[in-house]
């Protein structure tokens, strides 16, 4: 492996809230050295009025529907990448996009352009055991059968169950907390989209925060923009600060956009929710072929959701606003929450890192870049107990994104959700390079990730 050296880049000193002139070496994946550094390496990477930043740590996407057959089967994960993503927390919201066995075994032998960890989906397992209702409650029977999956996953690394709560209402409280009695140790971590939005979201809320109550399990709430970006972010910011003052580990992450994006046939789209959002059809964007970016009527919307359940949709229903309001919180990270089908989706997934970055720290100073990176970086690190992972220093793995904070600017959008980002010149995982001005020149640098019990 040929040893790197980047030199005159500014570098994150998250403790002191600034930045540090330095010079990073790495070798063999690692960085061996930061300071004045006169010895020389193989590659060395200018990065004067450059921001040398630990990669960028995704804590809630979805991953790709990986196809075996195919030759490359990954897209989300080299979108991922292309942001300045080097580690992803895959399985979200209840749902994995294949067996576990599939997703480590692939990565395992073939590598994948981000490296990648792994909750358990519920509602996948609800599936697995055959409750194919999602308005119905699984039975005692079916949740000793999904603890008897989970047993077997634990072997894997997982880092926890994730719950989709609003894509199955049949879910109790007691069947969320009756799944989490089969991780053995406190470190282990639920993820979880809340039950309902908007007037329903402080509610939803609570009933987050009486899981990791009754587990005792720290809970990562998922996508907070799309629960209560309606007029009750506030309210929903002070019930978590509230019970993050009594000691429970409450955390949330949260996408840069007013539009949320999901599948048209799901629950989330059951009746009632246009009134409950205030909003119209024509809020509705569909994102797939023979629709792609066109947006619904009334007719229109009950046919797509009739005839293409699976398609993706994105939703104009939240506040911008408030979804900054998230963002400035201490306790909220920046997380995609990613969903495509190929070229297809929502450009969060493109986009989500670099808008934070341009919109806004730089353009709206509604955040302090150090804060920011913060939330993408070693904030994520820590929640995800990558202990070696976050931070540029002697011994972290060499996961490294370099980017130039005047330039950096996400360039997805809606019509062209995939597209890359200006502004990152390198992007390095596992001390190697994987992007190089916009261009993918690695992509099997990553690696399937173990979550860390100890
Ligand atoms: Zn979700």
């Amino acid at each position: 492996m040929k040893t790197i050296k980047i030199i005159n880049g500014l570098v994150p000193d998250f403790k002191n809230r600034k930045f540090v002139q330095k010079d990073v070496f790495i070798e063999d994946g690692v960085i061996t050295e930061v300071g004045a550094i006169t010895k020389s390496a193989d590659i060395t990477i200018e990065a004067k009025n450059r921001i040398v930043s630990p990669g960028f740590i995704d804590i809630h996407m979805h991953e790709e529907v990986i196809d075996i057959n195919e030759p490359d089967p990954y897209f989300t994960a080299y979108y991922e990448l292309q942001m300045g993503v080097t580690t992803c927390a895959a399985g979200n919201c209840g749902n994995n996009r294949q067996s576990i066995e599939t997703f480590k075994g692939y990565i395992d032998q073939n590598f994948s352009p981000v490296n990648y960890l792994t909750f358990i989906g519920h509602n996948y397992l609800r599936n697995q055991v055959g409750v194919e209702d999602r308005y119905r409650a699984s039975t005692k029977n079916e949740i000793e059968k999904m603890k008897a999956i989970i047993e077997k996953y634990k072997t894997y690394g997982i880092i926890g169950i994730s719950y989709g709560i609003e894509y199955s209402p049949g879910i109790e409280t007691q069947e969320i907390i009756d799944l989490a009695s089969a991780l053995d140790s406190e470190h282990y971590l639920l993820s979880a989209h809340f039950r309902e939005d908007g007037e329903k979201s402080v509610e939803s809320i609570k009933e987050l925060i009486q899981v990791a109550k009754d587990t005792k399990l720290p809970m990562q709430i998922s996508h907070i923009g799309s629960c209560s970006a309606y007029g009750y972010m506030t309210q929903s910011l002070k019930v978590i600060e509230k019970s993050r003052q009594e000691g429970y580990s409450i955390f949330a992450d949260c996408y840069p956009y007013d539009a949320f994006a999901t599948f048209i046939g799901s629950a989330v789209f059951d009746e009632g929710c246009f009134e409950r959002w205030n909003k119209t059809y024509h809020d509705i964007l569909l994102t797939e072929d023979p629709y792609r970016n066109t947006r619904c009527t009334e007719e229109l919307f009950y046919k797509v959701r009739k005839e293409y359940p699976n398609m993706i949709v994105a939703a104009f229903v939240m506040n911008e606003h408030e979804v900054v309001e998230a963002i400035q919180s201490p306790f909220i990270y920046v997380g995609s929450d990613s969903l495509f089908k190929k070229d297809s989706g929502h450009p969060r997934g493109a986009g989500s890192f670099p808008r934070v970055l341009s919109k806004y720290v730089r353009e709206d100073q509604s955040l302090e870049l150090i804060d920011a990176l913060w939330k993408m970086t070693l904030g994520p690190a820590e929640r995800l107990r990558l202990s070696n992972k976050g931070q540029i220093e002697v011994g972290m793995d060499a996961d490294i994104t370099i980017f130039n904070q005047e330039r950096i600017k996400d360039s997805a959008d809606y019509a062209n959700p995939t597209a890359p980002p200006e502004g990152i010149d390198y992007v390095i995982v596992n001390g190697e390079i994987a992007v190089q001005d916009k261009k993918i020149v690695n992509g099997r640098l990553g690696k399937y990730v173990k979550y860390q019990l100890n």
